[in-house]
């Protein structure tokens, strides 16, 4: 491509919001044959709201709440977003935590009134030797659903399983259809659970799902997508996505997300929308054509 094909075609991907931070990013999302993206805050809002609780036996809900909200006020996670917005909602009186420790991909664990509070993902339960039986239906039921089920143990033993929504952006289900009617392969990757995830992925036609990655794994699974022979462009918008876009032949990073994943980015999306993803790539094969 000559120089001057491309600032024309970076130039005009730049007025619809679509910044290329380099020209060689147009020539690697050409020859994109992946498309892997983040999910939350991604394909979904990135605002979870919570829409279920269950209470184990011999705890009671008022109590259950006010020892999680107190934990979660002292993590930046969404999910801790979405169980404090609702406890205060719930008139929560909030205690201050003694002790607190975030378990990035796992969840958090503190000291609430002398109690030991720990509150996470599935898998974060099972480490702790908990058995989340007494919950399997309800939790397969609201999984299947396409909600994340987390769990709570107070002093050791399992309390309840709170359940938290992150709807699909609206334009979502388009843009995978743009990305499929172009050829291109879909993965889903995600650190949240297997059944959530793939239920989400289900509703939006997504080909494949990485889920239950650990927020250190995601540049690994874009490097297993890459030894099969694919060429990757990943998408995504937080923290743990950097080293994942990094990796990436093109990393796509969406403007409103984390600086960091904006700095480790070739291509920035002004909006959230991702039907800019299709649209750059239109714009790489369009371009590129142009000056062969
Ligand atoms: P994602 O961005 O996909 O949510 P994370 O690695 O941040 O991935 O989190 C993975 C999972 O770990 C979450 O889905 C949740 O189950 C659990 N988790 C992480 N942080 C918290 C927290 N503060 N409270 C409860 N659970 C958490
Ligand atoms: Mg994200």
């Amino acid at each position: 491509a000559t120089p001057t094909s491309i600032m024309v075609g970076t130039g005009k991907a730049a007025e619809t919001g679509i910044l290329f931070r380099n020209g060689i990013a147009l020539q690697h999302l050409r020859e994109a044959t992946v498309i892997a993206l983040d999910k939350t805050g991604t394909i979904t809002q990135g605002q979870p709201q919570l829409t279920d609780i269950h209470i184990a036996e011999s705890f009671e809900k008022t109590d259950v709440l006010r020892l999680v909200a107190s934990a979660e006020s002292k993590s930046e996670h969404p999910v801790a977003q979405a169980i404090c917005q609702y406890a205060q909602q719930q008139g929560a009186a909030l205690t201050d935590a003694a002790s607190f420790r975030a378990l990035p991909g796992l969840g958090v664990e503190a000291t609430i009134d002398g109690q030991l509070v720990q509150v996470g993902a599935d898998r974060y339960m099972q480490q702790l030797g908990l058995d989340l039986s007494p919950f399997a239906a309800i939790v397969t039921q609201l999984s299947d659903a396409g909600k994340t089920p987390l769990y709570a143990a107070i002093d050791g033993t399992l309390a309840a399983t709170i359940s938290v929504s992150d709807p699909v952006k609206p334009s979502s289900a388009t843009a995978i259809q743009a990305l499929h009617a172009m050829g291109l392969r879909t993965v889903m990757i995600t650190g949240d659970n297997q059944r959530t995830a793939q239920a989400i992925a289900r509703t939006l036609g997504i080909d494949d799902v990485l889920a239950e990655i650990m927020p250190d794994g995601k540049a690994d699974a874009v490097r297993q997508l890459q030894d099969n022979g694919s060429k990757v462009a990943f998408v995504g918008d937080g923290i743990n996505d950097a080293p994942a876009l990094a990796q990436s032949d093109v990393g796509l990073a969406i403007g409103t997300g984390t600086d960091i994943a904006i700095e480790s980015a070739d291509v920035v999306l002004m909006s959230g929308d991702l039907r800019n993803v299709a649209n750059a790539i239109a714009l790489s094969r369009a371009t590129l054509r142009n000056i062969k």
